[in-house]
């Protein structure tokens, strides 16, 4: 989808974070357009996950600003409310590696008890929202099982249908089919095509350089927690200008 002149709906400024005495991330940047879909590659350990984190204020950056939708939320030196915390939350839905699904609740429960908890939905229409989203990933055949008898592509897909059940304006995804087998990938990576589709603002930190390609308006490489290269798939991933973004994407491609 072509983003040009569509409001800002994510702007990252100089975002830094330190674990201990080892600077993660060294001031990343980023603008993120309504309904742009931008793919976050580069080597592990690079600072990926810790960046994304960031962004939902699940780490708090040791530097730099936040703004989402308009609103600040976050500014080094300040302290973010939790209340606007919660409301980053509910705006910013996040999809992580390992599913962390309840394990003695259905798919469908699973689903609900966000909705439930988040936005205080009552039961009935949680349960509508559910279905309906449940749906969409292709699990209508499979809401009244639990985890354990799913399997990861499934699981991976209850874990999405969840995180919009809260009705986000961004979706964050951190490697969202690396913990499960390459041949169940395919229907995670549908689902997420088809949310792009629709227009979803989404960043993905993905190994999947095919998917990135296909469903990424723009590519981000970060090495040691810096942005080397940031562009359409086709220049950073067909045509990379830094020698160690080449030597990535050789690697994985
Ligand atoms: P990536 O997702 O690109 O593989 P991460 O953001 O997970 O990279 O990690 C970047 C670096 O930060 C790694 O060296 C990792 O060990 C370190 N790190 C991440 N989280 C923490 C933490 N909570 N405490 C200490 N070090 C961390
Ligand atoms: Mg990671």
């Amino acid at each position: 989808m072509n983003s040009q002149g569509k409001p800002i709906t994510l702007s990252a400024k100089g975002i830094r974070k330190t674990f201990g005495e080892k600077e993660i991330l060294r001031g990343i940047d980023l603008e993120v357009h309504e309904g742009e879909q931008i793919a976050i590659i580069g080597p592990s350990g690079s600072g990926k996950s810790t960046f994304i984190r960031c962004l939902n204020l699940l780490e708090t950056p040791d530097g730099g600003s936040l703004e989402v939708l308009g609103q600040q939320v976050f500014h080094a030196g300040t302290k973010t409310p939790d209340r606007s915390v919660r409301e980053l939350r509910k705006q910013v839905g996040m999809v992580f590696q390992s599913f962390n699904l309840f394990a003695t609740y259905t798919a469908l429960e699973n689903v609900n008890l966000a909705q439930r908890r988040s936005l205080g939905r009552s039961l009935a229409e949680a349960t509508v929202r559910s279905h309906e989203l449940l749906e969409r990933v292709g699990l209508q055949d499979h809401m009244h099982k639990h985890p354990a008898q799913l399997s990861g592509g499934q699981q991976q897909r209850v874990a999405i249908a969840r995180a919009l059940a809260l009705d986000p304006k961004i979706m964050l995804f951190d490697e969202p089919t690396s913990a499960i087998d390459p041949e169940m990938r395919i229907e995670v990576l549908h689902v997420m095509r088809d949310l792009a589709q629709s227009g979803m603002t989404m960043l993905m930190v993905t190994h999947e350089i095919q998917f990135a390609e296909e469903a990424a308006d723009r590519v981000m490489f970060i090495a040691d927690g810096e942005v080397l290269e940031i562009g359409p798939p086709a220049q950073v991933l067909s045509a990379p200008q830094h020698p160690r973004t080449q030597r990535f994407v050789q690697a994985v491609g």
